[in-house]
């Protein structure tokens, strides 16, 4: 079989490209709301038109613009494969930027902006991998996908949900390529590429509780407020129970297989148990936050986080509602949920379900993944990749009959922190190297893959 991967001088060009393109979308302020996407799309189009690649855009809303380009092969033997990503990003609190989030300066080898991280850097490798790919001009044996959806950051529905109702076929994708993965964890002194191969469902719950009204300077029993702090307390003590699906169990069984020696009987024995609880995780060596991280991947959760209460202040109210943010674990309904908080709160509160998404799961063996391995580990030889279950939400929700990889790795650098707590948060930036190493990984991934 020939090797279709990228040797130097491509593997630069493709880089160059991917700098250049990701510096002109941070400066192109997609901020949603509004969106206003249809700006990112303007750019990608009048690049690929260049290369003579039709692209077609279909807007939602006016502005809110979506993007799909292919690659046709003369002969397919299999199905598409496709590139995505979301043009869209996350509000930015100006005043506490160290540089203009808008201006993707280079300084020190650091590209800063929104949209950096997520995801604007896997949008432009992806389509300096794609323009590659044509100019390549390689064998194909199934069709390349390119998609740039709108409105991710907000829900994906005038974006990635709304291409996959109206659109369907220009998505008709076997598998995806899609962020949410490719960050590292440590375990035992190893440290691992995670692809997400599954995610959680976000369900939203309002819980409406209702009382006697009465003047404050009165107390009274049963108010509203009493129930909200009684079914709090009693959501507090609420442990649900733990749950290993599929990529979880694979990526435990796959970081034993590297580690060996105690730590992998340690996980064999865990994965062998009938139903497992959190305490036998206690032994496995991990740092607090990645064994946070495993309990969020493992449990249901269930925060509270908004408050609807109270007219005046001396004035009991007569009804509070609190609005809960739920993490659903793949294999759980919405509807089942609702009723088990239901349960649990025990009657006191009305709970209602405002926002249904379920969890997703790929399965973490295909030849997708295995490719993915593959690339990997020749472009970085020591590294290690295991699936993983994301515990966000990402586009992937949208597209229940594809299988969706949440991949796109950095190089296995230590950045010194730089990139903690920026993705949504203050002070985005990426090192340019990682941009040149995620879109040649994009480009080899995708020439072996689409070949063979
Ligand atoms: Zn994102």
């Amino acid at each position: 079989m020939t090797d279709y991967r990228s040797h130097e001088p491509l593997a630069q060009t493709i880089g160059d490209a991917a700098v250049e393109y990701l510096q002109a979308l941070v400066r192109l302020d997609t901020t949603s709301p509004p969106g206003n996407e249809r700006q990112a799309t303007g750019y990608i189009a009048a690049l690929l038109a260049a290369e003579g690649i039709e692209s077609t855009v279909v807007e939602s809303e006016p502005t809110r613009a979506n993007l799909v380009a292919w690659l046709r092969a003369e002969n397919p033997t299999g199905r598409p494969v496709m590139l995505m990503g979301h043009t869209d990003v996350v509000a930015v609190e100006r005043d506490k930027w160290d540089h203009d989030p808008f201006g993707g300066e280079i300084i020190e080898d650091f590209m800063w902006g929104r949209g950096t991280l997520d995801m604007k850097n896997q949008v432009a490798g992806q389509l300096a991998a794609f323009l590659a790919l044509k100019r390549a001009n390689l064998p194909l044996t199934r069709d390349v996908i390119f998609a740039a959806f709108a409105d991710e950051e907000v829900s994906g529905t005038l974006g990635a949900g709304w291409v996959y109702e109206h659109h369907r076929g220009l998505i008709d994708a076997e598998f995806a390529l899609n962020e949410g993965g490719g960050s590292q964890v440590e375990m035992g002194g190893a440290r691992f590429y995670t692809c997400g191969t599954g995610e959680k469902g976000q369900s939203i719950l309002n819980v409406t509780f209702r009382g006697k009204p009465g003047h404050a300077s009165t107390p009274i029993p049963e108010t509203a407020m009493e129930k909200l702090g009684i079914a709090l307390e009693r959501l507090r003590e609420w442990e649900p129970d733990l749950t290993i699906t599929k990529p979880v169990r694979a990526m435990l069984e796959g970081i034993g297989a590297v580690l060996g020696g105690n730590d992998q009987a340690e996980i064999r024995r865990i994965l062998a148990l009938e139903s497992p609880v959190w305490d036998d995780f206690a032994d496995l060596p991990l740092s607090d936050r990645d064994r946070t991280r495993l309990y969020a991947i493992t449990h249901h959760t269930a925060v509270p986080t908004m408050l609807t209460a109270g007219q005046r202040i001396n004035v009991i109210p007569s009804e509070v509602t609190l609005g809960i943010d739920c993490r659903l674990v793949p294999g759980t309904t919405p509807e089942e949920w609702r009723q088990l908080v239901s349960d649990v709160i025990g009657g006191i509160g009305e709970v209602e379900l405002v926002n249904r998404n379920a969890g997703v799961a790929s399965d973490p063996h295909s030849p997708f993944f295995d490719a993915i391995k593959g690339t990997l580990t020749n472009l970085v030889p020591e590294a290690h990749i295991v699936p993983n279950l994301i515990g966000g939400r990402t586009d992937a929700a949208w597209f229940p009959d594809i299988k969706v990889y949440g991949f796109y790795p950095m190089l296995p650098v230590d950045r010194d922190g730089a990139y903690e707590g920026t993705v949504h948060g203050h002070n985005e930036r990426i090192h340019v190297d990682d941009v040149r190493f995620g879109a040649r990984f994009a480009y080899d991934l995708i020439a072996g893959f689409a070949t063979s």
